[in-house]
């Protein structure tokens, strides 16, 4: 076992956890419980960080969002047109690219607020703060 705790700034985005402590869990919810995937905590639970650094900070995700959806649809669509050797109809792009955004929705809506703070605040890891278990 590993008793050592390694900080990863890829495991934590991956994770949804907190950018200060790399402990606390950002969303209450698993992200497939589609009534409450987007309930998370104002403030972390492990470190006490307000995770709306300042008033309407999360309206920055929906550009994170749109890049996020915008990469998707794009290597989807390609990869539509590579099987179908440029033979695709409107609807063969259409229903699986839309049904794609659809259902990785609540995962784009967390990974978009997850990559906001890691990449757009001025919060940095704390390794003080971490939960060392
Ligand atoms: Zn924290």
């Amino acid at each position: 076992m590993c008793d050592k705790y390694e900080p990863s700034k890829f495991l934590s985005i991956a994770k949804c956890k907190c950018p200060q402590c790399q402990s606390g869990k950002m969303f209450n919810y698993p992200a497939w419980n589609l009534k409450k995937f987007m309930d998370m905590d104002a403030n972390c639970k492990v470190c006490g960080l307000k995770y709306e650094i300042e008033p309407g900070f999360f309206w920055g995700a929906m550009y994170v969002s749109y890049a996020i959806t915008t990469g998707m649809m794009l290597v989807l669509g390609g990869f539509i047109l590579w099987i179908s050797n440029g033979n695709a109809d409107f609807w063969d792009y259409i229903i699986p690219i839309v049904g794609s955004m659809l259902l990785s929705s609540p995962l784009t809506y967390r990974y978009a607020r997850v990559l906001m703070l890691q990449f757009f605040s001025p919060i940095r890891f704390n390794p003080d703060l971490a939960k060392k278990d």
